[in-house]
């Protein structure tokens, strides 16, 4: 089954219990002092499940756009080295406001993957919150009772408050919640680690696709856990882990959502990626494939939000999408041996493959091209001379703690994100001190007490006038026909 096919068939089905399918919102969130990204699908209906304002519909679903490489949700150092996180992904999700509750949305989320996409039921494990009574939060027995009814309970596992008790950021709803995990190892694997049940914590291969989140609470600022007023459900299946798990491959780069992107990379570079099924592989070739994920993972976050109006730039959530296109120019100049700029050939790429249903993406792919490429060229500039003062600056240190004034060098005068500097540094086997990079952050900040008033100069309104437009679906700001 394609991708777009899976997508579809999720929204179908849950338009067919009677949800309203709406547009996903914009990546980069500019009204929101909690959260500077979506990180996930119930983001644009906080306000919701706070009792303030009513949904179009009490039952709502959606792909939405995430990104997730800040705050309590960054997975950033996890991209490129498993094949599972991603910086932007699409969540798919359905929402309950007041409406159905823990019974309805298990039963959904079971009919879904099990009769709708036939998955192999002997391959689900499900996990429930196993209680916290430090903060009163009781043990979910009526997820466990429901989940009694699939399937066998030595494939029910209870999570503590790290895996099991969703919450979106350091404020804002949380609830338990309850996972469906896919265990993607071969039947020889699995013959050889027999009579235990396994969830991802235990083998990379067995993986969280969908989480099932049960709104009961509201964190608040000081930290303490209040009622909501209404009880709600919001679920997130990862869209490129589902598609993993239909294209009958273990590794999302290995489905149609990345190939596209990755046999442009294979075109413009003349490397090969080798896909997650080939195990033996030299150390060499594992750099190229890690480096290859890097960037086709990069360049979505980048381009779909640019396409949202951040363009990248010096501070905030500019800052952070020049720190992701930087991280992937870097990995390219170094394992893929691109010495020009070459990352805005793979937005056409992105344009026709996610275009139709992220019309955003098409119309604005002119501009999103030459952001990109004007970044890199002037990245390019100077990455050359900034990687070669750090390799004698390494060469020049004591120990394996390299002086944070060096670090900020590299930051000031060759535009080195300190992130990306700690990770070819962590290659090396080093360290920085970060203290003293901070410091001398403070003093060049005092020096031009203009910069930090720079911050909105990056935010330009893009989408408006142009999400009707798609071919396949008829979408108006509100709400998404599947025709
Ligand atoms: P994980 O434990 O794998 O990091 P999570 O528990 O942090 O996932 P949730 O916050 O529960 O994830 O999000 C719901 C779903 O979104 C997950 O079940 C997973 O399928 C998907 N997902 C989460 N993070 C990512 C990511 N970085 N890249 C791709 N998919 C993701
Ligand atoms: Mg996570
Ligand atoms: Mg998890
Ligand atoms: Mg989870």
């Amino acid at each position: 089954m394609k991708s777009q096919d899976i997508r579809k068939a999720y929204l179908q089905f849950f338009e067919s219990k009677n949800h309203l399918i709406v547009p996903s919102a914009p990546i980069v969130l500019k009204d929101d002092p909690t959260l500077m990204f979506n990180n996930s699908g119930m983001a644009q209906f906080k306000e919701f499940f706070l009792g303030n304002g009513t949904p179009k519909s009490p039952r709502i679903a959606d792909t939405q756009k995430c990104l997730r490489v800040s705050g309590k949700h960054n997975d950033l150092e996890d991209v490129g080295f498993d094949t599972y996180h991603h910086t932007m992904f699409e969540m798919l999700g359905n929402w309950s406001f007041g409406d159905y509750f823990k019974k309805e949305a298990l039963a959904w989320a079971w009919e879904f993957l099990t009769e709708v996409l036939k998955l192999d039921k002997d391959r689900l494990y499900v996990s429930v919150f196993e209680g916290n009574p430090a903060e009163n939060v009781p043990f979910d027995q009526e997820a466990f009772d429901i989940w009694k009814q699939y399937v066998s309970e030595d494939r029910i596992i209870l999570g503590n408050k790290k895996d099991n008790f969703w919450e979106m950021g350091d404020q804002g709803p949380c609830g338990p919640c309850s996972e469906i995990h896919i265990d993607l190892r071969t039947d020889a694997e699995r013959a050889a680690v027999s009579g235990r049940s396994l969830v991802n914590a235990d083998h990379p291969q067995v993986v969280e696709i969908w989480n099932n989140v049960f709104m009961e609470f509201n964190r608040k600022a000081d930290g303490s856990l209040e009622k909501l007023p209404a009880q709600h459900v919001d679920t997130g299946m990862g869209f490129e882990r589902l598609c993993m798990a239909m294209q009958g491959v273990t590794s999302n780069y290995d489905t149609d959502v990345f190939t596209p992107l990755i046999h442009k990379v294979e075109s413009i570079t003349g490397l090969k990626y080798t896909s997650n099924e080939i195990k033996s592989i030299s150390e060499e070739q594992n750099k190229i494939n890690i480096a290859i994920r890097v960037i086709v993972d990069h360049v979505r976050a980048v381009a779909f939000a640019i396409a949202d109006g951040q363009l990248p730039s010096n501070t905030g959530a500019g800052y952070v999408i020049r720190r992701i296109l930087r991280r992937a120019i870097r990995y390219g100049f170094t394992f893929l041996n691109q010495k020009e700029a070459f990352i805005h050939q793979l937005v056409a790429v992105l344009a026709d493959q996610m275009g139709e249903f992220f019309p955003e993406i098409r119309a604005q792919h002119n501009l999103v091209t030459n952001v990109i490429k004007e970044e890199e060229a002037s990245f390019l500039r100077t990455l050359e001379q900034g990687l070669q003062l750090l390799d004698k600056v390494v060469a020049e240190t004591q120990g394996t703690e390299v002086k944070g004034e060096k670090v900020f060098e590299l930051y000031d005068t060759f535009g080195f994100p300190k992130d990306l500097t700690a990770l070819i540094l962590k290659e090396k086997g080093f360290t920085y001190q970060e203290a003293e990079f901070e410091a001398e952050l403070a003093k060049q900040k005092a020096r031009s007490r203009a910069a930090s008033e720079v911050t909105t100069e990056d935010w330009k309104v893009l989408i408006e006038g142009n999400v009707e437009t798609f071919v396949g679906y008829d979408q108006t700001e509100n709400e998404v026909k599947i025709t």
